[in-house]
């Protein structure tokens, strides 16, 4: 039985998985998964597991491992296939409760939830590829050829902005190189993933090969990447975790992959068509109200075009629909709780404290019923300096800032003062501009006339100095985190 209905707060109470059961926590608590949009709206209650729930799942991961990394990779590529299905012919229950836990507007959440079945076939296809190299020996009569096995147990931790596509996109490659997982999901958004994980169970995926256990990061996250078993860990989340969690599973040589914070630049040259800059900025910097890893938040403008881009972007950025997610039209939702609300408009009033312009939005909005969530309207500031905390630190909600650079060279200067290095886009019609940039930024990801947000599941995906660390997510990239390579020398002859 994967869920109870609760008789205080007529919500649902999810259950952990753990070796194919649906088991209650071992403290028998469970927290509340409340609504960002209508904060009085209990979505779901879900387990408030200890770090014994966790390692019992570990346990059940590792005791499926023997199996699983057996199977033929068609075999599990067979499964994930069935579970895109599953997903997709349920697509309209995953989204409402995704955006009903998220706030994510449901346009874009339809649209990620799609994403995540076409995740699972793009690695269920890799049953049939998953191969090795061979090479030419130096040795008469030696075949010489690589393997690829699987790590084992992998620990998958993920945050809460994009509940569906991050867990799917490791997940999927994990399974289908052989290893089995335990997830752990972002205390904001458990439901999402719970979807996932009853797919793959309906599936046909055998006990064990997938556990869900929810609860507090410090305790069960913890606890996940404490285990000796857990031989993967994939974490996708903020800066300051990600890297406690590099550093604790380095340390004792489990293979670790984070994908961090960033504050992605656009830089709009002098030539750009300004109508499809503000078009680029609205999208990067606005979609899912700015939580995004990959969003738009610093706007590097050649000086001669920033007025003329200045006014165009105040101007769409007031007409923007802000309002119920579950509406098709809105295109900025809530954030996603109080703390995420009160962080971001303590930003706001930093900015205006450093001396940046506020040029629209700048507060809570709480008419038309908007006080019963968290929204903020979309912020744009002008005149904002490098040094300054909204130039350097992730807002992680509706704010973006405009600087003025001086030439290319200045904007390349501007866009690379960061620690953080994960997207940056530029707008122009100039190829050897575009070439330039794409060469000289310090960015994983780089946008030529295109929006800083938006990935491919084929292509890598992950970002460089406090963005992320050396092994990347999606694609072909991803199979080489999911599994350990094996050279064989093999000389057939005894003689
Ligand atoms: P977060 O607070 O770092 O949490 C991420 C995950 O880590 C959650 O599941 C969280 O659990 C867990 N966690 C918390 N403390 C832990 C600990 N001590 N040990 C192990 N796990 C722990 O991040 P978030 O607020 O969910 O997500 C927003 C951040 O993610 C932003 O910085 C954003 O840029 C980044 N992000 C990056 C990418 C990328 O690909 N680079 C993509 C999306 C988001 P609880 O929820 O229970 O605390």
């Amino acid at each position: 039985m994967s869920t109870v209905r609760d008789g205080t707060t007529q919500a649902t109470r999810y259950q952990n998985f753990i070796g194919g059961e649906w088991r209650p926590p071992a403290s028998g608590q469970f927290f509340e998964d409340r609504s960002p949009a209508e904060t009085s709206k209990v979505v779901a209650l879900f387990p408030k597991s200890s770090a014994d729930d966790a390692r019992a799942a570990v346990d059940a991961a590792a005791h499926a491992s023997e199996t699983w990394s057996r199977e033929l990779p068609p075999k599990r590529g067979a499964i994930l296939y069935k579970a895109a299905d599953i997903i997709r012919s349920r697509l309209d229950p995953i989204t409402r409760d995704f955006v009903l836990e998220d706030g994510k507007p449901i346009k874009e959440a339809r649209a990620e939830v799609l994403r995540a079945a076409d995740i699972f076939e793009y690695f269920a296809g890799e049953g049939s590829r998953l191969g090795g190299d061979t090479l030419p020996s130096g040795r008469p009569g030696v075949f010489l050829y690589t393997l690829r096995r699987p790590l084992g147990v992998v620990a998958i931790i993920t945050p809460w902005n994009f509940p569906v596509a991050i867990p799917a996109w490791k997940l999927a490659p994990a399974l289908i190189c052989g290893n089995t997982a335990v997830l752990k999901p972002a205390s904001q958004a458990p439901l999402s993933l719970w979807h996932l994980v009853k797919a793959l169970e309906d599936a046909g995926l055998p006990a064990g090969v997938v556990n869900l256990v929810t609860g507090p990061g410090s305790i069960v996250g913890n606890a996940l990447i404490e285990h000796p078993a857990v031989r993967g860990i994939s974490f996708t989340g903020s800066t300051e975790i990600g890297t406690r969690v590099y550093q604790f599973g380095s340390q004792r040589t489990a293979r670790v992959q984070c994908e961090m914070g960033g504050k992605n630049p656009l830089v709009v040259l002098a030539d750009a068509n300004l109508d499809l800059a503000v078009r680029l900025i609205l999208e990067g910097a606005f979609s899912n109200a700015g939580q995004k890893c990959t969003a738009t938040s610093r706007v590097i403008v050649e000086r001669s075009v920033l007025d003329a881009l200045t006014s165009r972007l105040v101007d769409a950025t007031k007409a923007l629909a802000v309002g119920n997610p579950m509406d098709e039209n809105t295109f900025v939702g809530p954030v996603i709780d109080e703390p995420a609300m009160t962080k971001i408009l303590d930003y706001i009033n930093i900015g205006r404290q450093e001396g940046a312009e506020l040029l629209c939005g700048g507060r809570r909005l709480t008419e038309r019923g908007l006080d019963q969530g968290y929204f903020i309207a979309p912020t744009v500031f002008g005149r904002v300096g490098p040094e300054m905390r909204i130039a350097q630190e992730e807002i992680f909600g509706p704010v973006v800032g405009l600087m003025a650079a001086a030439d290319f060279d200045d904007a390349m200067r501007l866009a690379n003062q960061t620690t953080f290095g994960l997207s940056a886009g530029i707008v122009t019609g100039s190829l050897e501009k575009a070439h330039a940039f794409s060469e000289r930024i310090e960015a994983g990801l780089v946008m030529v006339n295109l929006p800083t947000a938006g990935v491919e599941y084929q292509a890598p995906f992950g970002g460089t100095k406090a963005s992320g660390t050396a092994f990347k997510e999606q694609g072909q990239a991803a199979l080489d985190f999911y599994t350990e390579v094996r050279t064989v020398a093999m000389r057939p002859s005894m003689t």
